[in-house]
């Protein structure tokens, strides 16, 4: 079997199945950027963008919002054991901007079993924001541990890992369309 057939296989087995095409997507996170628009009219919304899983989510999520409205980046490395998460969180690149008195939005790819959305919730409450909410592409709540509450999901999946839409396998694939296996 020659290399690039066992590379493509590889890819394939990694890949699995495509999960939501790119119109659905593209119509999900349109009717996310509407459900935002109507809720934070009137209000200072900073998007905040949780580094690199969120970033094509955040990119496509704006355009669909009609307001006015910043943005800004977060990265953190966590520590798992095999795929899990255990909620130690380091943050690697800080905010640029302060959050005190904003409406702060969290724009996550994927919520798991919560622990470092809940680790990011306690860092940012602490900034004293005006208010602050979750929006997720994903939202895996049959591995939840900490109790989350998410005011924006687009889709509630199951078990299997994903990867495209910005979601990587050892940091690749994240410029495809959403896969399962
Ligand atoms: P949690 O702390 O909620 O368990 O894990 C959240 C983080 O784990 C996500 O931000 C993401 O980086 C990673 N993660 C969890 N599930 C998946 C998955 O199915 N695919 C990928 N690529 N990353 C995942």
């Amino acid at each position: 079997m020659g290399k690039e057939s066992e590379e493509e296989l590889t890819k394939n087995a990694i890949l699995g199945k495509e999960l939501f095409s790119e119109a659905d997507l593209k119509k999900r996170v349109a009717e996310l950027g509407r459900e935002i628009t109507k809720d934070y009219k009137h209000k200072n919304l900073l998007a905040v963008c949780i580094l690199k899983g969120g970033v094509i989510f955040l990119v496509d999520l704006i355009k669909e919002i009609d307001l006015p409205l910043s943005i800004d980046f977060m990265s953190i490395s966590t520590y798992g054991i095999g795929n899990t998460s255990t909620g130690v969180v380091r943050i690697t690149k800080d905010l640029d901007e302060s959050i005190e008195g904003r409406d702060v939005l969290i724009v996550e790819d994927i919520i798991d079993t919560g622990l470092t959305i809940s680790y990011l919730l306690r860092n940012l409450r602490s900034r004293f924001p005006k208010s602050i909410e979750i929006c997720t592409l994903l939202d895996r709540d049959v591995r939840r541990i900490v109790d989350i509450k998410i005011k924006y999901a687009g889709y509630r999946i199951g078990e299997q890992y994903i990867v495209g839409y910005g979601l990587d396998y050892k940091q690749q694939f994240r410029n495809l369309n959403l896969y399962m296996n």
